[in-house]
């Protein structure tokens, strides 16, 4: 079985939040493989402390990735901040005899480096075309927990642990180790955080995770952190913004700056994203058609919508509204450039990641989240989800009062489809299946 094959049997999809299935990702050939270490999301922890705990692991599952790939060079993209961590990296790749074939990349601490074209850029001074993929480049990218799951699924670990930030207005951040599955309240409890109805938790990182609309449900294979902020937060209305509300404030306040674009990180790549054109053509009720394809463009990271637009208006909602209309119409944008080059503004437009954390009013929640990597949390009951992958969801494979162990395949999907295995948890007795989730009761 070569390793593609014992990834896809250990159900390994992107770890960062985009749930891609990683078998699939690897199926082509690359010049270089990038673990995406940048973390830029405000107060989540967990990569960089990965990189810390599991160096030979992570910098082992992104080599083998690599060679499988056959890419001549690894590069761990990790912000210049986290000095510590790039020296214990450095001084394993050397351990492990690897020095020349993996090396360290170093990050500016900007918002958001962690984008995957950003990423590129920064790592091998390639520019993804627009509405391209990595791979267009010769590049593939991979999460650092995503290359943890690689190094276990070569050995035949399933995944079945989940790494996860608490932060924000609790007591006690944190990020915990826990099975796939566990109740959300369970590890919102963890930070401290007893009564969550009082709260907005947000489903990820502050700017691009949504508002969670219950807390009743479980973590997934893609959950990477959970903020906790006040309802009356800043941000939690921002949030909130509806897209009618939206386009008819955009119409009203926008002052065609253009600050919106001039800081867009897709934009200062060389791409034709304009959110402020496109803050105008929602205003002058323009069609959606090929004049406002370059919407598609934008990979929705907020920047503009919580930091650069000095009228609190919302351009990145402008470009989602056109993506909905052209979808529907399924009209896609054609590039009518060949080649990009970084606009040379670009570096002296980045926005640092201390500024974006003091705009979103969040500073004093910017505060270290330890990891306790010898501690695993054990629920009584776990949920896990059939569909938290990209494409077709798995199909149960067990039935209501079922022994399952774990690390027992549970879930499957259909040979030949995109989609992603799903493995127990915890051992127990199968209580509950439904379409989306397989409840197990710990025995
Ligand atoms: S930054 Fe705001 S006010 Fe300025 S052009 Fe963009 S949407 Fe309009
Ligand atoms: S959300 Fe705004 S800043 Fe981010 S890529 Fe889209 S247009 Fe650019």
């Amino acid at each position: 079985m070569n390793i593609v094959e014992k990834i896809a049997n250990a159900g390994v999809i992107g770890a960062g939040g985009a749930g891609f299935p990683t078998h699939v990702k690897l199926n082509s050939k690359a010049e270089y493989v990038l673990l995406n270490g940048a973390e830029c999301e405000p107060l989540l922890r967990v990569d960089q402390q990965l990189m810390e705990y599991y160096p030979e692991k992570i910098i082992g599952g992104l080599y083998e990735a690599g060679k499988f790939v056959e890419a001549e060079k690894a590069i761990i993209g990790i912000k210049k901040k986290h000095k510590e961590v790039i020296e214990i990296l450095n001084a394993k790749i050397e351990e492990m005899g690897l020095s020349g074939r993996v090396e360290v990349g170093i990050l500016p601490d900007v918002y958001p480096a962690g984008d995957e074209q950003v990423l590129v850029y920064e790592l091998t001074g390639r520019v993804v075309p627009e509405l391209g993929i990595p791979i267009a480049v010769g590049c593939v990218v991979i999460n650092t927990e995503t290359a943890l799951n690689i190094y276990n699924a070569i050995r035949d670990i399933p995944v079945t642990m989940k790494y996860i930030t608490i932060a924000g207005d609790v007591p006690c951040p944190v990020t915990v180790k826990v099975p796939v599955g566990t109740p959300i309240v369970e590890v919102l409890a963890m930070a401290g955080v007893l009564d969550p109805t009082a709260f907005e938790i947000i489903d990820g990182g502050p700017m691009m995770g949504p508002l969670m609309k219950d807390v009743g449900g479980y973590v997934t294979k893609k959950t990477k952190g959970l903020v906790v902020l006040r309802k009356e937060h800043s941000l939690v209305a921002r949030k909130k913004r509806e897209m009618k509300s939206a386009c008819n404030l955009n119409k009203t306040a926008c002052e065609q700056c253009r600050m919106c674009t001039d800081l867009c990180p897709r934009y200062l790549l060389g791409h034709s994203t304009s959110p402020h054109k496109m803050v105008r053509a929602v205003a002058y009720g323009a069609a959606a058609d090929e004049n406002v394809t370059v919407a598609q463009t934008c990979c929705q990271c907020n920047l503009c919508e919580y930091f650069s637009c000095p009228a609190g208006i919302s351009p990145k909602m402008a470009n989602v509204y056109f993506m909905g209309k052209l979808r529907e119409k399924n009209i896609r944008h054609k590039s009518n450039k060949t080649e990009f080059k970084p606009r040379e503004m670009r570096e002296y437009r980045m926005v640092p990641s201390k500024r974006l954390i003091a705009r979103l009013e969040l500073a004093s929640f910017d505060k270290a989240a330890p990891l306790d990597a010898e501690k695993e949390y054990m629920p009584e009951v776990v949920g896990i989800s059939l569909t938290s992958h990209v494409g077709a969801g798995a199909k149960a494979l067990v039935n209501v009062g079922d022994h399952v162990e774990a690390g027992q395949l549970i879930g499957d999907v259909e040979e030949g489809s995109l989609g992603a295995k799903v493995h127990a948890s915890i051992r127990g007795t199968v209580s509950q299946i439904d379409g989306n989730y397989i409840v197990i009761r710990r025995e």
